[in-house]
C-alpha cells in the first residue's frame, strides 16, 4: 500500500456487481467455505484472499511498483535501502562483527531494498562476505525476481521465519511485512465483545456482520466498553516466539517499517489496495492487496514478553533523516545535477510529513540487553524523537 493516494470510496466497485471473470473462482472458493462452514474471521478472509495456492494475491500477483498495485519505499529511492544497508553494518558492528551472520529479509519484494542496502554496506570491509543471506518470500514470482537481483550474494529461501535455525547472530529486516499479518477486528455490543466476519448475502455477494468472537485472542483483549472498536493479529504472539528463538541464542536485532496505528481503539483499518486505489476490501479478493495498520504497541508488548528489548518506535522521517537522509540525497544530486528534482522528490515521499514520514515508523528489538542501543532510536522514553542518537542524551529536546 504504501504511498497511496487516500481515494476514499469513490473508485469502489459496488459489492455484488461487476464480478469480472478473473475473480470468480476466489469468490466461489470463499462463498462454498461460508456456505459449508459458516463466516469467515477476517484473518481467516485475509488468508484466503492473499495466500490461496493457486488464486492467492500474493501466490500470482505482480504487486509492486509502477505497473503492480503498489509502490514501496525502497522502489521510490535507493536511499531507503542504502541507509537500512548502513544500519545492519551498525549493528553487526555492535554484535562484535560476528562471521557469519545470518541476515534474514522476510517478505522482500523485488529485492531491491536488499541490493541496495548490501550494495551500500559494502562499503564496510568483511560485511558481505560474512553474510548468509535468507529470504522468507511466498510468492513464487517474486522469490524469482530475488533470485535474480541478488545471486551474487547466495541467498537461501524459506517459506516463514520459524523454519529458519538459529545457527549465528541474526539481523532480521522487514519493510511492509507486519502490515500484511492478518488482522482480527472487534466491537463491543451491549457490554460483550463480537469479532467482525465475512458473510453471504442471499444474492451471493459477502459482507461484513458481527458474531461471537472466534478468533482466539479474546483473552488478549481490554474489558469491554461500550461503543469500542479494536483489531489485533492473532499470529503476533507466534511471530514473535519464533522472531525470539532465532536472535536469542546467538545474539541479534529486527527492525521493521510499517505503516502505524494512530489509535486502534478508534477504528478499524483493514484496507485493500488496486491498481494504486482504495478499493472495497470483499469485492476483489485474490485481486487486490489487503492489509491492516500496525498496532506497535501490540508489536512491543509481544516483543518484551519473549524477552526482547525494546525501544520506543520512531517516525520514518526521524529515523532516516537521523541516518543521514539528506546527506545522502545531496550526494546524490551532485552527482548527477539533472536528476537532482526527481531525487528530491523521491525524498520526499520518503520523509514528507504529508507524504509516508509522519505515518510510517520505524521498530527495532534486539537481544541481548546488553547491546549498545540502536542508530537512529532514542536511547530512553525521555529522548525525543529529534535527539540526534547521543548515547548518553545530554542536550536531548527532551519530551
Ligand atoms: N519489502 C518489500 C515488499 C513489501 S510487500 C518492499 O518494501 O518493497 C509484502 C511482501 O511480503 C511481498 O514480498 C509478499 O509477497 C510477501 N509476503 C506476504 N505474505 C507473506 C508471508 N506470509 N510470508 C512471507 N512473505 C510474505
Amino acid at each position: 500500500m504504501t504511498d497511496t493516494p487516500q481515494t476514499g470510496d469513490s473508485g469502489t466497485p459496488a459489492i455484488g456487481t461487476g464480478l469480472t471473470e478473473e475473480v470468480g473462482p476466489m469468490i466461489d472458493l470463499i462463498r462454498r467455505q461460508i456456505r459449508a462452514t459458516g463466516p469467515l474471521t477476517i484473518p481467516e478472509f485475509m488468508t484466503l484472499a492473499l495466500q490461496h495456492p493457486e488464486h492467492g494475491y500474493y501466490r500470482r500477483r505482480q504487486a509492486i511498483g509502477a505497473t503492480g498495485d503498489f509502490v514501496t519505499a525502497p522502489e521510490m529511492s535507493q536511499v531507503f535501502g542504502e541507509l537500512l544497508g548502513l544500519w545492519l553494518v551498525q549493528r553487526w558492528m555492535d554484535l562484535g562483527q560476528p562471521r557469519p551472520v545470518t541476515l534474514v529479509e522476510l517478505g522482500p519484494g523485488r529485492g531491491t531494498l536488499m541490493a541496495d542496502a548490501l550494495r551500500a554496506a559494502s562499503a564496510m570491509p568483511g560485511f558481505v562476505s560474512a553474510v548468509d543471506l535468507v529470504l522468507v518470500e511466498t510468492n513464487p514470482t517474486l522469490q524469482a525476481q530475488q533470485a535474480e537481483r541478488l545471486t551474487v550474494y547466495n541467498p537461501r529461501w524459506f517459506d516463514a521465519l520459524g523454519a529458519i535455525k538459529p545457527e549465528h547472530p541474526t539481523l532480521v529486516l522487514g519493510n511492509e511485512f507486519i502490515d500484511v499479518l492478518p488482522t482480527a477486528q472487534f466491537a463491543v455490543v451491549q457490554g460483550a465483545w463480537r469479532e467482525r466476519l465475512v458473510a453471504v448475502n442471499e444474492d451471493g455477494a459477502l459482507s461484513f456482520v458481527l458474531g461471537q468472537p472466534q478468533s482466539p485472542v479474546l483473552p488478549l483483549l481490554p474489558p469491554p466498553t461500550d461503543g469500542q472498536f479494536t483489531e489485533l493479529m492473532p499470529s503476533l504472539p507466534g511471530f514473535f516466539k519464533d522472531l525470539s528463538a532465532l536472535l536469542r541464542p546467538h545474539g541479534g536485532a529486527a527492525l521493521f517499517i510499517d505503516y502505524a496505528h494512530d489509535d486502534r481503539a478508534a477504528a478499524w483499518s483493514l484496507q485493500a489496495v488496486r491498481d494504486h486505489r482504495k478499493v472495497d476490501p470483499l469485492a476483489t479478493p485474490g485481486l487486490a492487496d489487503l492489509t491492516t495498520l500496525v498496532d506497535f504497541d501490540a508489536v512491543s508488548r509481544f516483543a518484551r514478553g519473549v524477552g526482547l528489548s525494546v525501544p520506543k518506535p520512531v517516525s520514518q522521517r526521524d529515523f532516516l533523516l537521523v541516518l543521514g537522509a539528506w546527506q545522502r540525497f545531496e550526494a546524490l544530486a551532485e552527482a548527477a545535477p539533472d536528476d537532482a528534482p526527481a531525487l528530491l522528490q523521491s525524498l520526499q515521499r520518503l520523509v514528507g510529513k504529508t507524504h509516508m514520514g509522519e505515518r510510517f515508523k520505524a521498530w527495532t528489538c534486539s537481544f541481548p540487553e546488553t547491546l549498545p542501543p540502536p542508530a537512529g532510536f532514542p536511547t530512553t522514553e525521555a529522548i525525543s524523537a529529534d535527539d540526534t542518537g547521543r548515547p548518553d542524551g545530554v542536550g536531548s529536546g527532551g519530551g
